[in-house]
């Protein structure tokens, strides 16, 4: 008989993977935090994928603290910088930072009216000729951005931002689109903020 494994839920990007495909910091019943490479140890454990975007934003946000309810020590958080080749200087990567920067923008445009969520929105309001900034989460539908692409919009895919953060920030399940007018102040506010070139698309 095959024994099933439950997946587990990365503390930075809340997906879902097989634990065996995650890296695991425990608690052990000692109360002694380690990295635990085996997937052996027994003890409250705390999973982040083994990727360097997620174990920055874990590290940074202390994520791996608060899910496990006790401090992470340095020499834990070296051991998961070193598994995903995260040098200590660049401790989080441009695209989450860019995130946190635009997130209160996001907000305001939202309580302001301004923000257009949703695809069907979205698509419903460029077919009125409405010309919008659109951002798209890294993890979109490949039919969406083709549709989106069709229209000569400005969009921006948000490199390290699932369709569940961005869903979590406007209160939603997910949300993997988002869209501002383009004359909108807000929209050139986070356009002020976006890296020259990179993946925003004229
Ligand atoms: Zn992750």
């Amino acid at each position: 008989m095959r024994r099933s494994v439950n997946p587990r839920r990365c503390v930075a990007c809340r997906r879902e993977r097989a634990p065996r495909e995650m890296l695991r910091v425990v608690r052990r019943p000692d109360g002694q935090v380690a990295l635990d490479e085996q997937g052996k140890t027994s003890g409250r454990g705390a999973y982040v994928c083994p990727d360097p975007q997620c174990v920055a934003l874990c590290l940074k946000r202390r994520l791996l603290e608060k899910s496990l309810k006790c401090s992470v020590p340095a020499e834990v958080q070296a051991k998961l910088r070193a598994a995903v080749n995260l040098e200590e200087c660049d401790a989080l990567p441009d695209a989450a930072e860019l995130f946190e920067e635009i997130k209160g923008t996001l907000g305001l445009a939202r309580r302001a009216g301004e923000l257009i969520v949703g695809q069907d929105r979205v698509l419903g309001a460029l077919s009125t000729g409405q010309n919008l900034f659109v951002l798209l989460t890294h993890d979109h539908s490949v039919t969406l951005k083709r549709s989106i692409d069709a229209r000569t919009v400005t969009t921006h895919v948000l490199a390290g931002v699932s369709r569940l953060e961005l869903g979590q920030l406007l209160g939603l399940r997910q949300a993997q689109i988002v869209a501002l007018p383009v004359q909108s102040g807000f929209a050139e506010k986070i356009k002020g903020l976006l890296p020259e070139g990179g993946n925003a698309v004229e």
